[in-house]
């Protein structure tokens, strides 16, 4: 049994008391209920609370658990998007309570940015992400995105060929960035309104599902993510703000049995003869189980490898459920 395996309890235990400490300031500080549960009737909020609470705790359990872990992450991930998505249906058809601010907002992660860049001010989300990729580096592109969740649905679909490399990924990804933003700029400059400017978002929208559809669910990899949406560029860039690092070790054999694991393609085969992961790595840990040399690790300073793994595993289940107790449109 691996360190990791013996503080399933303490993992477990801590995941669930820092989510409720963090929901019950949610609960308790806004004069506006945020919760839900709080909006729809008396107590609902604490009921909320605790239970989501609960359920932290358990997907702690669960993710402490290698094998376990590549998993679960998939199944929260898309739990959150459905749990994101009804209810931007329920607000939409039935009642805007199910809406955090009653207005609505695409919900394309490439807004996050190009969405402050034509408004000329900084929102809730840009500052959501920013804190996000301190605390936890990338994991908004693991487990905290309402849109990810299809695309690792899409390439979970197609075993992945050890061989396989998507090609002119960076320079794909790097464009797309720079497009959008200085299309909102230019969009902003020309004062062209917001309905014209939504019909564009949307069409970025569809681009970004026909690359799951067409690419994702034939290649076995995460196209969308990991070649197109400009908030992953973002995050694989700025990630290392964060102390976490995922790293590959010298005792690294180059048996390459890791690389079928890796959706986001940051495990390729030229990637392992440099003695280095793909800068796209989102620290998920699927790899961890395929290798048996222990050549792959989290690092955090001052922490055992292991400790370095359950600190994220805290961080991020934490935020998970967080995110989906509170995250409506
Ligand atoms: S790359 Fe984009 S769509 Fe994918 S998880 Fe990250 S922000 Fe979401
Ligand atoms: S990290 Fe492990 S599984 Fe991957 S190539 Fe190296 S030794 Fe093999
Ligand atoms: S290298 Fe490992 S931790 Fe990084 S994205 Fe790929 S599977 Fe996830």
């Amino acid at each position: 049994m691996t360190a990791l395996n013996k503080n399933r309890w303490s993992i477990s235990i801590l995941t669930f008391i820092l989510t409720l400490a963090l929901l019950t300031i949610v609960q308790v500080k806004p004069r506006q209920p945020l919760l839900l549960g709080e909006r729809l009737f008396l107590y609902g909020g604490w009921i909320q609370v605790l239970l989501f609470s609960v359920y932290a705790g358990f997907i702690g359990w669960k993710m402490s658990d290698r094998e376990d872990r590549k998993i679960w992450r998939g199944r929260i991930w898309m739990l959150f998007s459905i749990v994101f998505f009804s209810q931007l249906i329920l607000g939409i058809c039935i009642d805007t309570i199910f809406l955090m601010s009653g207005k609505l907002h695409f919900p394309i992660p490439g807004l996050i940015l190009a969405g402050p860049v034509y408004r000329f001010e900084i929102g809730f989300m840009p500052i959501l992400l920013i804190s996000t990729i301190l605390l936890s580096g990338p994991a908004w592109c693991s487990q905290l995105c309402y849109f990810g969740a299809f695309d690792h649905y899409a390439s979970t679909r197609t075993k992945r060929r050890p061989k396989y490399t998507q090609k002119h990924k960076n320079s794909i990804r790097i464009s797309v960035l720079i497009l959008i933003l200085s299309s909102a700029f230019i969009l902003r400059m020309l004062n062209i309104n917001e309905p014209y400017v939504s019909v564009l978002a949307v069409l970025f929208g569809f681009i970004g599902i026909g690359f799951m559809l067409f690419f994702s669910r034939k290649k076995g990899v995460m196209t969308h993510c990991s070649s197109f949406c400009p908030i992953g560029t973002v995050v694989s860039v700025s990630k290392k703000v964060s102390p976490f690092r995922f790293q590959l070790n010298a005792d690294c054999t180059q048996c390459m049995k890791c690389i079928k694991e890796c959706k986001y393609d940051a495990l390729n085969i030229s990637n392992i003869k440099k003695g280095q992961i793909g800068y796209n790595c989102t620290y998920c840990g699927d790899c961890l189980s395929a290798c048996h040399h222990q050549a792959l690790e989290y690092k955090f300073p001052g922490l055992s490898r292991f400790n370095a793994e359950n600190l994220w595993i805290i961080i991020t289940v934490t935020l998970h459920a967080c995110f989906m107790a509170i995250a409506r449109i």
